[in-house]
């Protein structure tokens, strides 16, 4: 098997899984008061502390959850009840942009910030769209389906010129791209991106927060529910791994990114590579194939063992065209051949020209 789609989901790392195992002996609930209580919380907040470390933030702006749909859910649905706007991109996950369906329905009004056809923000828009009744705006930081890094610096620049909190979901950046979390006030992020266990994940907030779960006051009454310990413990000892190799990990999923591109190229006339002029993820590849639809040939490299995504879906026999790839300008017939690659820390160079070969045959014949 070959897996190339580990922006949906990444293996475990074989020291992570080893961790993970041998942490579940630990059993007790952090918030009891007996010992074992306090060994669990000890824990917990030590594994905090090592994170807060990791990302140069202060302890007390983590808030473990259960990941990055809840994390986007707390920061965009903690504006219900006021009155005003909220600005997103044209390109966000479904966990904003449905939130953003949600809110408007509660009457604020979402304004879109227009992407470019590399899949960018418009920030000269940004500024037009931000206005004295914004209450929030949030935007990628690095695109999952195409990659692209948005410039979170200058969005950061003009939040704070207007007074406005910056909400970033950064679940694709974390391991991947230079992430400073001076310049956002909500981040959110997943461990699963960073070959962690599934289900666990945290929220960077430096300032106010809604809850969104109520009941036993866990994580400073920001998030409540007994912490899943072990994921958390898990997810930051994978962190401080990726953490420790940062350059080293970039380069070599760089290197296996180009290699892919290349051979691509080379094998496949006709094909296009989405956001290749603007800054991007190196672990993120986005083809517009010559001809087939992308799920077609998803499905097809999926009996051949070659597993990736394709970006839009097949509903009863019709293919679906990427909704966002329309909005940055590409034709429904382009939008319906998207193809994404995806690469982690656990794929090897000698599987990039097997899976080129196979998807040159998927597509071709
Ligand atoms: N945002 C982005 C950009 C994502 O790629 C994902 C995962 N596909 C999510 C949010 C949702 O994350 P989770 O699986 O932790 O809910």
């Amino acid at each position: 098997m070959i897996y190339l789609d580990n922006a949906a989901t990444t293996p475990l790392l074989p020291s992570v899984k080893e961790f993970l195992c041998e942490s579940l002996e630990i059993f007790g609930n952090p918030s009891s008061p007996h010992k074992l209580g306090a060994e669990a919380r000890e824990k917990l907040e030590e594994a905090r502390n090592r994170l807060a470390d990791l990302l140069g933030v202060r302890p007390e702006n983590i808030v473990f959850n259960s990941g990055a749909t809840e994390g986007n859910n707390t920061v965009l649905r903690g504006v219900l009840g006021r009155r005003g706007n909220v600005v997103i991109s044209a390109i966000e996950h479904k966990s904003v942009s449905a939130c953003a369906k949600y809110l408007s329905k509660k009457g604020i009004e979402i304004r879109e910030v227009r992407v470019n056809s590399e899949g960018l923000v418009d920030l000269d828009h940004l500024g037009d769209l931000i206005d004295g009744d914004t209450l929030l705006v949030s935007i990628m930081h690095v695109s999952n389906e195409f990659g692209t890094i948005q410039p979170v610096g200058e969005i950061s620049k003009i939040c704070k010129e207007k007074g406005v909190p910056f909400h970033t979901d950064a679940v694709q950046a974390l391991g991947k791209v230079d992430l400073n979390l001076e310049e956002v006030d909500y981040a959110t992020f997943s461990a699963h991106k960073f070959h962690a266990p599934k289900g666990v994940g945290f929220l960077y907030v430096k300032g106010e927060l809604e809850p969104l779960i109520l009941g036993g006051g866990q994580e400073r009454g920001l998030r409540s529910g007994t912490e899943n310990l072990h994921g958390i413990l898990a997810m930051v000892k994978a962190l401080e791994e990726i953490h420790s190799s940062f350059e080293e990990n970039v380069r070599r999923l760089e290197g296996l990114r180009n290699s892919f591109e290349e051979l691509v190229e080379e094998r496949l006339p006709g094909v296009r590579i989405v956001g290749k002029k603007a800054p991007r993820s190196p672990s993120i590849s986005t083809l517009i194939l010559p001809q087939k639809s992308g799920w077609e040939v998803v499905s097809r490299l999926s009996e051949e063992g070659v597993f990736c995504s394709a970006g839009s879906a097949c509903t009863s026999g019709e293919t679906v065209p990427n909704e966002h790839l329309m909005k940055m300008g590409y034709s429904f017939e382009e939008a319906t051949r998207m193809t994404r690659f995806s690469f982690g820390l656990m794929n090897r160079e000698e599987e990039i020209e097997e899976a080129v070969e196979k998807l040159v045959k998927a597509t071709l014949s």
